[in-house]
């Protein structure tokens, strides 16, 4: 019998679509300096280059496509309903056009909008300017939806009981640098919850089963025997 499961999957889900990883190995994420574009630091010094960055980021979105791992995560999904939580660090919405629902993107959406000054949200534009005023409140402070280095996390208390509630945890595509999605490997050990990571290069933690490889045949391959054990 299948218990519960939570996937928390990082930028190497996506990869195969299409959208580069985050930690590059110069250090760049698509030619910007990380503090220069996704830190609220950043936005009150240029908000105008964070929107390009973003609407850059939205543009590419657009254009990927989900590959096999994301669909695999929805057919587990829509066999196995509430036992199956997906928490994503990921912008995109290919889990979604993939067929999966109700994920938690703890880091934003790149194709949602906050107002910065009343908290509204709503679909962002292609293209959203710095100054774009909010829809509810007019205030010139839309901001896209994302969460920044140093900005609380979405969803977290969700997260948490789902974590709590599971038999297996499995990391996906993440290099688990960036906390706390970083620390949700040692909760789960310290619960007693089994570990196992998916990962083109093993990340080195202490997982209790590692699977090498491009999600796009690790995690069809994974989803088949879950499905099928
Ligand atoms: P990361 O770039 O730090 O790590 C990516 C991981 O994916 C690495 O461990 C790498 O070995 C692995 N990987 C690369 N290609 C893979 C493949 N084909 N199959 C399996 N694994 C593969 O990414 P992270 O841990 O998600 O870092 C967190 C931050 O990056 C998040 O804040 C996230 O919002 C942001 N980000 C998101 C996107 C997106 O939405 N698609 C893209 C880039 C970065
Ligand atoms: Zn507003």
């Amino acid at each position: 019998m299948v218990g519960a499961i939570l996937v928390l999957s990082g930028a190497g889900l996506s990869a195969e679509s299409g959208l580069k990883t985050f930690r590059a190995e110069d250090g760049l994420w698509e030619n910007y300096r990380v503090e220069d574009v996704a830190t609220p630091e950043a936005f009150a010094r240029d908000p105008a280059l964070v929107q390009r960055f973003y609407n850059e980021r939205r543009a590419d979105v657009a254009v990927a496509r989900p590959n096999p791992a994301h669909e695999a995560l929805a057919r587990l999904q829509q066999a196995h309903g509430e036992s199956v939580h997906l928490v994503t660090q990921n912008i995109d919405d290919l889990l979604e056009r993939g067929g999966a629902r109700d994920v938690f993107h703890m880091h934003g959406e790149v194709n949602s909008a906050l107002c910065a000054a009343c908290g509204h949200r709503w679909p962002a534009p292609d293209v959203m300017e710095a100054g774009h005023p909010c829809p509810a409140c007019g205030a010139p402070a839309a901001r896209p939806d994302i969460v920044w280095f140093g900005e609380m996390p979405y969803h977290m208390d969700r997260i948490q009981a789902a974590l709590e509630a599971s038999d297996l945890f499995v990391a996906l595509g993440t290099s688990g640098t960036v906390y706390p999605a970083a620390g949700f490997r040692q909760m789960a050990q310290q619960l007693g919850i089994r570990t196992m990571e998916i990962n083109l290069d093993a990340s080195g933690a202490l997982f209790d089963e590692v699977r090498e490889g491009p999600a796009s045949t690790v995690v069809p391959e994974w989803v088949s025997e879950v499905l099928n054990g």
